[in-house]
């Protein structure tokens, strides 16, 4: 596996490989590499001939009061899983090196970016767009392929690809979870025993609060209610929001059809949890 550590080395890879026609896939993470990010570079791999993964802290996304010092930190196993996979090249550039002193730019999302995980994160699209862009820039891949478990940061990157007219083919992976159901996340890290207990029971009360939208004579609100009141009986210490949209068009949806997403923000002690499921109605 090659490992460039600066953007003129991964520069050179990809030249060499386009050469030859190779198709590219990009698969950009923040690393502390776990299934979910694994499975991604396995759909790149089925679709590419050369597949490259990306590890960057991006500093533009975290708010001051966020976890940028603390966010975990794992680069000796990242790179063992990385090549164990078969992952092709991994770019892990420095800060400098993305952001010169003097870089000037940022690019500002103007839709969609301030609902679901946007009123709690103000900063947060614009900052991950901004990186996403120059990493497209300098990966120029085929295929970018992004988690489901992001659903919104999915979907506004898919927006950048079609506004920007990048000539990139954006696919989603779908969650990857553990046994008890709790989405895998670089942050699952932060929790301790007792909070890592109670966290698969987000992903249960979504799939409970599916059913109940799906079949009860209750509103949709009065089911959200009532599960944003068992997950604070559960043990979640705050519930950021629970909200059913659509999957295509992220729009708040008062009955559920066929596109219908339930999206969670749960805090458990200073850990930020998200999770989202496509709600199946039958009729
Ligand atoms: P991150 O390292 O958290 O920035 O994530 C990098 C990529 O991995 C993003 O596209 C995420 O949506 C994706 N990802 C994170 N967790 C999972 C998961 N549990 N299953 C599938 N993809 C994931």
């Amino acid at each position: 596996m090659f490992i460039a550590k600066t953007i003129k080395d991964i520069r050179s890879f990809i030249k060499y490989h386009k050469a030859s026609n190779c198709k590219i896939s990009f698969i950009p993470t923040m690393g502390a590499l776990h299934d979910g990010h694994l499975s991604l570079i396995q759909e790149g791999q089925k679709l590419s001939d050369i597949t490259i993964a990306s590890i960057f802290v991006n500093p533009k996304q975290f708010a001051a009061n966020e976890d940028l010092d603390t966010y975990p930190k794992t680069l000796e196993t990242d790179l063992k899983k990385l090549k164990e996979i078969g992952c092709d090249a991994v770019f892990i550039p420095s800060v400098d090196d993305m952001y010169p002193d003097d870089f000037s730019f940022a690019v500002n999302v103007t839709s969609n970016h301030d609902i679901l995980c946007g009123v709690a994160r103000p900063h947060f699209f614009h900052g991950v767009v901004t990186v996403v862009l120059k990493l497209f820039n300098i990966i120029t891949p085929d295929f970018a392929i992004f988690g489901e478990k992001d659903y919104q940061q999915f979907y506004i990157i898919r927006k950048l690809i079609s506004d920007f007219n990048l000539d990139i083919s954006i696919i989603a992976g779908e969650i990857i979870r553990e046994k008890d159901g709790l989405a895998m996340s670089s942050r699952n890290k932060y929790l301790n025993q007792e909070e890592r207990k109670i966290a698969p029971q987000l992903y249960q009360e979504l799939n409970i609060l599916a059913r109940n939208i799906a079949t009860t004579k209750k509103t949709k609100d009065e089911c959200i209610a009532e599960a944003k009141e068992n997950l604070i009986k559960a043990g979640f210490d705050k519930v950021d929001y629970i909200e059913m949209r659509s999957s295509i068009n992220l729009r708040l949806q008062d009955k559920a059809d066929n596109d219908s997403r339930l999206f969670a923000a749960v805090y458990m002690g200073k850990t930020r949890l998200i999770d989202n499921i496509k709600i199946c109605k039958n009729d």
